[in-house]
Protein backbone atom coordinates (compact mmCIF):
# COMPACT_ATOMS: atom_id res chain seq x y z
CA UNK A 1 0.00 0.00 0.00
CA UNK A 2 1.86 3.33 -0.92
CA UNK A 3 -1.67 5.55 -1.29
CA UNK A 4 -2.99 6.58 2.16
CA UNK A 5 -4.63 9.18 0.53
CA UNK A 6 -5.34 10.68 -2.97
CA UNK A 7 -6.01 14.28 -4.12
CA UNK A 8 -8.20 14.71 -6.96
CA UNK A 9 -9.51 17.60 -8.75
CA UNK A 10 -8.92 19.32 -5.56
CA UNK A 11 -11.25 16.87 -3.43
CA UNK A 12 -9.71 14.70 -0.63
CA UNK A 13 -10.37 10.63 -0.65
CA UNK A 14 -8.73 8.44 1.61
CA UNK A 15 -7.58 4.98 0.80
CA UNK A 16 -8.61 1.84 1.05
CA UNK A 17 -11.79 3.28 -0.41
CA UNK A 18 -15.09 1.78 -0.49
CA UNK A 19 -17.28 3.90 -3.53
CA UNK A 20 -21.15 3.19 -3.17
CA UNK A 21 -22.94 2.10 -6.31
CA UNK A 22 -24.60 5.56 -7.73
CA UNK A 23 -25.78 3.94 -11.02
CA UNK A 24 -28.20 6.88 -11.53
CA UNK A 25 -26.59 9.47 -9.69
CA UNK A 26 -28.11 8.97 -6.38
CA UNK A 27 -26.78 6.37 -4.23
CA UNK A 28 -30.87 4.09 -3.16
CA UNK A 29 -32.04 4.25 0.06
CA UNK A 30 -29.89 7.35 1.44
CA UNK A 31 -29.72 11.11 0.49
CA UNK A 32 -26.63 12.73 -0.20
CA UNK A 33 -26.22 14.56 3.43
CA UNK A 34 -26.29 11.15 5.13
CA UNK A 35 -23.90 9.67 2.05
CA UNK A 36 -21.79 12.18 4.42
CA UNK A 37 -22.99 11.09 7.78
CA UNK A 38 -21.79 7.77 6.43
CA UNK A 39 -18.24 8.94 5.58
CA UNK A 40 -18.49 7.91 2.02
CA UNK A 41 -15.29 8.97 -0.15
CA UNK A 42 -16.87 9.29 -3.27
CA UNK A 43 -19.47 7.47 -5.15
CA UNK A 44 -19.65 5.67 -8.64
CA UNK A 45 -21.63 6.07 -11.45
CA UNK A 46 -22.40 4.36 -14.44
CA UNK A 47 -22.02 5.85 -17.91
CA UNK A 48 -24.08 3.58 -20.04
CA UNK A 49 -27.20 3.64 -17.34
CA UNK A 50 -26.79 7.77 -17.47
CA UNK A 51 -26.86 7.20 -21.24
CA UNK A 52 -30.18 5.26 -20.93
CA UNK A 53 -32.10 7.58 -18.65
CA UNK A 54 -31.26 10.41 -20.91
CA UNK A 55 -29.38 12.35 -17.63
CA UNK A 56 -25.93 13.34 -19.62
CA UNK A 57 -27.43 16.50 -20.68
CA UNK A 58 -29.16 17.13 -18.20
CA UNK A 59 -25.77 16.40 -15.55
CA UNK A 60 -23.60 18.00 -17.92
CA UNK A 61 -24.74 21.38 -17.21
CA UNK A 62 -24.28 21.12 -13.75
CA UNK A 63 -21.57 18.61 -13.41
CA UNK A 64 -22.41 15.29 -11.09
CA UNK A 65 -21.37 16.77 -8.03
CA UNK A 66 -23.84 19.23 -7.92
CA UNK A 67 -26.47 17.38 -9.68
CA UNK A 68 -26.44 14.93 -6.35
CA UNK A 69 -25.05 17.48 -3.99
CA UNK A 70 -21.64 15.25 -3.04
CA UNK A 71 -18.97 16.88 -3.33
CA UNK A 72 -15.95 13.60 -2.77
CA UNK A 73 -15.02 12.20 -5.52
CA UNK A 74 -16.93 10.63 -8.17
CA UNK A 75 -15.75 7.24 -10.41
CA UNK A 76 -17.61 7.09 -13.67
CA UNK A 77 -17.89 3.95 -14.92
CA UNK A 78 -17.38 3.53 -19.14
CA UNK A 79 -20.18 1.02 -20.03
CA UNK A 80 -17.84 -1.47 -20.43
CA UNK A 81 -19.63 -3.65 -18.13
CA UNK A 82 -22.69 -4.03 -19.80
CA UNK A 83 -20.83 -5.04 -22.91
CA UNK A 84 -21.05 -8.38 -20.84
CA UNK A 85 -23.90 -8.12 -18.86
CA UNK A 86 -25.98 -7.28 -21.29
CA UNK A 87 -24.46 -8.28 -25.16
CA UNK A 88 -22.48 -11.38 -24.30
CA UNK A 89 -24.98 -12.67 -22.82
CA UNK A 90 -27.99 -12.29 -25.08
CA UNK A 91 -26.34 -11.06 -28.27
CA UNK A 92 -30.16 -9.84 -28.91
CA UNK A 93 -29.63 -6.72 -26.63
CA UNK A 94 -26.35 -5.16 -29.39
CA UNK A 95 -23.26 -5.88 -30.87
CA UNK A 96 -19.84 -5.10 -30.73
CA UNK A 97 -17.90 -4.04 -33.34
CA UNK A 98 -14.19 -2.89 -33.84
CA UNK A 99 -14.55 1.06 -33.44
CA UNK A 100 -18.02 1.06 -31.41
CA UNK A 101 -20.65 -0.96 -28.96
CA UNK A 102 -24.35 -0.33 -30.26
CA UNK A 103 -26.89 -1.22 -27.40
CA UNK A 104 -30.47 -2.34 -28.62
CA UNK A 105 -33.33 -0.45 -26.54
CA UNK A 106 -36.91 -0.68 -26.79
CA UNK A 107 -37.02 2.82 -28.20
CA UNK A 108 -33.25 3.73 -29.68
CA UNK A 109 -30.05 2.59 -29.96
CA UNK A 110 -26.73 3.36 -27.53
CA UNK A 111 -23.41 3.92 -29.70
CA UNK A 112 -20.64 4.09 -27.25
CA UNK A 113 -17.17 4.45 -29.01
CA UNK A 114 -14.03 4.69 -27.18
CA UNK A 115 -13.55 8.20 -27.45
CA UNK A 116 -17.27 9.05 -26.71
CA UNK A 117 -17.16 7.84 -23.30
CA UNK A 118 -14.13 9.14 -22.40
CA UNK A 119 -16.22 12.79 -23.59
CA UNK A 120 -19.45 11.66 -21.83
CA UNK A 121 -17.52 11.16 -18.79
CA UNK A 122 -15.53 14.51 -18.84
CA UNK A 123 -19.28 16.36 -19.64
CA UNK A 124 -20.44 14.82 -16.41
CA UNK A 125 -17.17 16.13 -14.65
CA UNK A 126 -16.39 12.97 -13.60
CA UNK A 127 -12.97 12.87 -11.01
CA UNK A 128 -12.07 9.31 -12.47
CA UNK A 129 -12.49 8.09 -15.77
CA UNK A 130 -12.65 4.60 -16.41
CA UNK A 131 -11.52 3.55 -20.06
CA UNK A 132 -14.33 1.78 -21.93
CA UNK A 133 -13.34 -2.24 -22.33
CA UNK A 134 -14.94 -5.27 -23.68
CA UNK A 135 -16.01 -6.96 -20.33
CA UNK A 136 -16.19 -10.59 -20.54
CA UNK A 137 -17.36 -13.69 -18.18
CA UNK A 138 -14.35 -15.49 -16.79
CA UNK A 139 -15.47 -18.43 -17.95
CA UNK A 140 -15.96 -18.01 -21.42
CA UNK A 141 -13.69 -19.27 -23.70
CA UNK A 142 -10.37 -19.15 -24.94
CA UNK A 143 -10.88 -17.60 -27.93
CA UNK A 144 -13.62 -14.97 -26.39
CA UNK A 145 -10.99 -13.51 -23.87
CA UNK A 146 -8.07 -12.95 -26.38
CA UNK A 147 -10.48 -10.88 -28.55
CA UNK A 148 -12.02 -9.35 -25.56
CA UNK A 149 -7.92 -8.27 -24.48
CA UNK A 150 -7.02 -7.23 -27.84
CA UNK A 151 -10.12 -4.87 -27.73
CA UNK A 152 -9.71 -3.75 -24.36
CA UNK A 153 -5.93 -2.65 -25.13
CA UNK A 154 -6.52 -0.84 -28.57
CA UNK A 155 -9.73 0.64 -26.72
CA UNK A 156 -7.65 1.98 -23.97
CA UNK A 157 -5.43 3.13 -26.15
CA UNK A 158 -7.45 5.47 -28.13
CA UNK A 159 -9.25 6.33 -25.17
CA UNK A 160 -5.77 7.73 -23.65
CA UNK A 161 -5.42 9.46 -26.54
CA UNK A 162 -8.51 11.07 -26.09
CA UNK A 163 -8.20 11.95 -22.21
CA UNK A 164 -5.05 13.46 -23.49
CA UNK A 165 -6.63 15.55 -26.24
CA UNK A 166 -9.30 16.89 -23.68
CA UNK A 167 -6.97 17.64 -20.38
CA UNK A 168 -4.65 19.34 -22.69
CA UNK A 169 -5.22 22.98 -21.34
CA UNK A 170 -7.02 21.96 -17.76
CA UNK A 171 -4.99 22.71 -14.76
CA UNK A 172 -7.20 19.78 -12.63
CA UNK A 173 -7.32 17.03 -14.34
CA UNK A 174 -9.33 13.93 -13.72
CA UNK A 175 -7.36 10.27 -13.31
CA UNK A 176 -7.89 7.71 -15.94
CA UNK A 177 -8.05 4.14 -15.15
CA UNK A 178 -8.29 1.34 -17.29
CA UNK A 179 -9.32 -2.25 -16.84
CA UNK A 180 -7.25 -5.33 -17.61
CA UNK A 181 -8.95 -8.09 -18.97
CA UNK A 182 -8.34 -11.82 -19.16
CA UNK A 183 -10.44 -13.85 -17.23
CA UNK A 184 -9.27 -16.69 -15.63
CA UNK A 185 -5.72 -16.85 -17.84
CA UNK A 186 -2.98 -15.40 -16.36
CA UNK A 187 -0.63 -15.32 -19.91
CA UNK A 188 -3.68 -12.99 -21.18
CA UNK A 189 -3.84 -11.29 -18.19
CA UNK A 190 -0.42 -10.64 -17.86
CA UNK A 191 -0.31 -9.34 -21.38
CA UNK A 192 -3.32 -7.07 -20.93
CA UNK A 193 -1.38 -5.69 -17.65
CA UNK A 194 2.02 -4.97 -19.74
CA UNK A 195 0.44 -3.68 -22.43
CA UNK A 196 -2.18 -1.51 -20.88
CA UNK A 197 1.25 -0.06 -18.51
CA UNK A 198 3.08 0.73 -22.10
CA UNK A 199 0.24 2.87 -22.59
CA UNK A 200 0.00 4.20 -18.46
CA UNK A 201 -2.61 5.18 -16.73
CA UNK A 202 -3.03 6.69 -12.97
CA UNK A 203 -4.68 3.32 -11.96
CA UNK A 204 -5.63 -0.47 -12.89
CA UNK A 205 -8.53 -2.08 -12.31
CA UNK A 206 -9.49 -6.00 -11.94
CA UNK A 207 -12.10 -6.27 -14.83
CA UNK A 208 -14.25 -8.97 -15.72
CA UNK A 209 -16.97 -10.81 -12.89
CA UNK A 210 -14.61 -11.23 -9.64
CA UNK A 211 -16.49 -14.05 -8.55
CA UNK A 212 -17.79 -17.56 -9.80
CA UNK A 213 -20.16 -19.43 -8.02
CA UNK A 214 -20.74 -17.87 -5.17
CA UNK A 215 -16.47 -17.33 -4.82
CA UNK A 216 -14.53 -14.75 -4.89
CA UNK A 217 -11.47 -15.73 -7.83
CA UNK A 218 -9.05 -15.11 -5.56
CA UNK A 219 -5.97 -16.83 -7.46
CA UNK A 220 -6.59 -14.48 -10.61
CA UNK A 221 -7.05 -11.53 -8.20
CA UNK A 222 -4.00 -11.59 -7.03
CA UNK A 223 -1.87 -13.03 -9.69
CA UNK A 224 -3.29 -9.69 -11.67
CA UNK A 225 -2.87 -7.66 -8.74
CA UNK A 226 1.10 -8.79 -8.64
CA UNK A 227 1.56 -7.27 -12.10
CA UNK A 228 0.87 -3.85 -11.55
CA UNK A 229 3.70 -2.11 -10.13
CA UNK A 230 3.08 -1.01 -6.30
CA UNK A 231 2.50 2.73 -6.67
CA UNK A 232 -0.74 2.96 -8.52
CA UNK A 233 -3.84 2.81 -7.77
CA UNK A 234 -5.78 -0.86 -7.73
CA UNK A 235 -9.03 -1.26 -8.04
CA UNK A 236 -10.90 -4.11 -7.71
CA UNK A 237 -14.26 -3.33 -9.33
CA UNK A 238 -17.87 -5.29 -8.35
CA UNK A 239 -15.82 -6.26 -5.15
CA UNK A 240 -17.99 -6.86 -3.32
CA UNK A 241 -18.87 -8.89 0.19
CA UNK A 242 -17.19 -7.62 3.52
CA UNK A 243 -14.86 -10.70 3.45
CA UNK A 244 -13.81 -10.51 -0.54
CA UNK A 245 -13.03 -6.84 0.55
CA UNK A 246 -10.92 -7.92 3.27
CA UNK A 247 -9.03 -10.76 1.00
CA UNK A 248 -8.93 -8.03 -1.94
CA UNK A 249 -7.02 -5.83 0.41
CA UNK A 250 -4.91 -8.33 1.58
CA UNK A 251 -3.68 -8.70 -1.93
CA UNK A 252 -3.34 -4.94 -2.58
CA UNK A 253 -6.31 -3.38 -3.95
CA UNK A 254 -7.07 -0.30 -2.33
CA UNK A 255 -10.62 0.90 -4.33
CA UNK A 256 -13.77 -1.05 -3.95
CA UNK A 257 -17.51 -0.74 -5.26
CA UNK A 258 -20.47 -2.86 -5.41
CA UNK A 259 -24.26 -3.08 -4.90
CA UNK A 260 -23.85 -5.40 -1.99
CA UNK A 261 -24.09 -2.90 0.88
CA UNK A 262 -27.32 -1.09 -0.52
CA UNK A 263 -28.98 -4.41 -2.34
CA UNK A 264 -28.45 -6.43 1.06
CA UNK A 265 -29.86 -3.66 2.89
CA UNK A 266 -33.42 -3.56 1.14
CA UNK A 267 -33.48 -7.41 1.69
CA UNK A 268 -33.00 -7.11 5.24
CA UNK A 269 -29.54 -8.16 4.94
CA UNK A 270 -26.89 -6.05 7.66
CA UNK A 271 -23.33 -6.66 8.48
CA UNK A 272 -22.73 -6.02 12.20
CA UNK A 273 -19.73 -5.70 13.67
CA UNK A 274 -18.86 -7.76 16.75
CA UNK A 275 -15.69 -6.18 18.49
CA UNK A 276 -13.99 -2.82 18.22
CA UNK A 277 -11.38 -4.53 15.41
CA UNK A 278 -12.62 -6.67 12.36
CA UNK A 279 -14.88 -9.05 13.51
CA UNK A 280 -18.93 -8.93 11.78
CA UNK A 281 -21.51 -11.43 11.32
CA UNK A 282 -24.71 -11.11 9.34
CA UNK A 283 -28.63 -10.15 10.32
CA UNK A 284 -31.68 -10.82 8.75
CA UNK A 285 -34.27 -9.39 10.47
CA UNK A 286 -36.91 -11.17 10.98
CA UNK A 287 -39.82 -12.20 13.54
CA UNK A 288 -37.32 -12.47 16.74
CA UNK A 289 -35.75 -9.04 16.27
CA UNK A 290 -39.55 -7.37 16.78
CA UNK A 291 -39.03 -6.78 20.59
CA UNK A 292 -35.10 -6.53 20.74
CA UNK A 293 -34.00 -3.38 21.77
CA UNK A 294 -29.79 -3.83 21.13
CA UNK A 295 -28.48 -1.78 18.16
CA UNK A 296 -27.95 -3.68 15.15
CA UNK A 297 -24.39 -3.53 16.34
CA UNK A 298 -22.86 -1.84 19.52
CA UNK A 299 -20.01 -1.38 17.58
CA UNK A 300 -21.57 1.14 14.76
CA UNK A 301 -21.29 4.80 14.95
CA UNK A 302 -23.94 5.37 12.10
CA UNK A 303 -27.58 7.04 13.03
CA UNK A 304 -29.22 4.47 13.01
CA UNK A 305 -27.55 2.21 15.76
CA UNK A 306 -26.90 5.40 17.77
CA UNK A 307 -31.23 6.41 17.52
CA UNK A 308 -33.07 2.90 16.76
CA UNK A 309 -33.30 -0.87 17.83
CA UNK A 310 -33.23 -4.20 15.95
CA UNK A 311 -36.86 -3.36 16.80
CA UNK A 312 -37.37 -0.37 15.46
CA UNK A 313 -35.64 -1.60 12.21
CA UNK A 314 -37.90 -4.68 12.20
CA UNK A 315 -41.30 -2.81 12.36
CA UNK A 316 -40.21 -0.02 9.69
CA UNK A 317 -39.91 -3.31 7.66
CA UNK A 318 -43.23 -4.30 8.50
CA UNK A 319 -45.06 -0.94 8.38
CA UNK A 320 -42.72 1.30 5.94
CA UNK A 321 -40.39 0.19 3.47
CA UNK A 322 -39.02 4.03 2.82
CA UNK A 323 -37.80 4.48 6.57
CA UNK A 324 -36.56 0.60 6.86
CA UNK A 325 -34.44 0.88 3.31
CA UNK A 326 -33.21 4.35 4.46
CA UNK A 327 -31.91 2.55 8.39
CA UNK A 328 -30.74 -0.40 7.00
CA UNK A 329 -28.85 1.36 4.08
CA UNK A 330 -27.30 4.43 6.27
CA UNK A 331 -26.08 1.17 8.72
CA UNK A 332 -24.84 -0.95 6.17
CA UNK A 333 -22.85 2.19 4.12
CA UNK A 334 -21.23 2.99 7.43
CA UNK A 335 -20.36 -0.71 8.02
CA UNK A 336 -18.54 -0.34 4.86
CA UNK A 337 -16.87 2.63 5.47
CA UNK A 338 -15.89 1.39 9.23
CA UNK A 339 -14.31 -1.73 7.87
CA UNK A 340 -12.12 1.18 5.46
CA UNK A 341 -11.22 3.05 8.20
CA UNK A 342 -10.44 -0.09 10.42
CA UNK A 343 -8.29 -0.97 7.71
CA UNK A 344 -6.86 2.73 7.39
CA UNK A 345 -5.58 1.71 11.10
CA UNK A 346 -7.97 4.61 12.27
ZN1 LIG B 1 -25.02 1.08 12.41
Amino acid sequence: MNYKFLKVKGKKMQLPAFFPDATYGNVIGVNSKELYKIKAQGVVVNIYHLLRKNLINKIGKIGIHAYINFFKPIISDSGGFQVMSLIHDNPKLGKIEENKIIFNLDSKKIILTPEKSIQLQFRIKSDIIMCLDDCTRADAGLNAQKKSVERTIRWAGRCKKEFVKLTKNMEEKPLLFAIIQGGENKKLRKYCAEELLKIGFDGYAFGGFPVKNGKLLKGILEYTSKLIPNGFLKYAMGVGKPQDILECYKLGYNMFDCVIPTRDARHKRLYAFTNNKLGFKTIYIRGRHSNDKNPISKFCDCPTCKNHSLKDVYWAFRENREKANNLATIHNLRFYSMLMEKLRGK
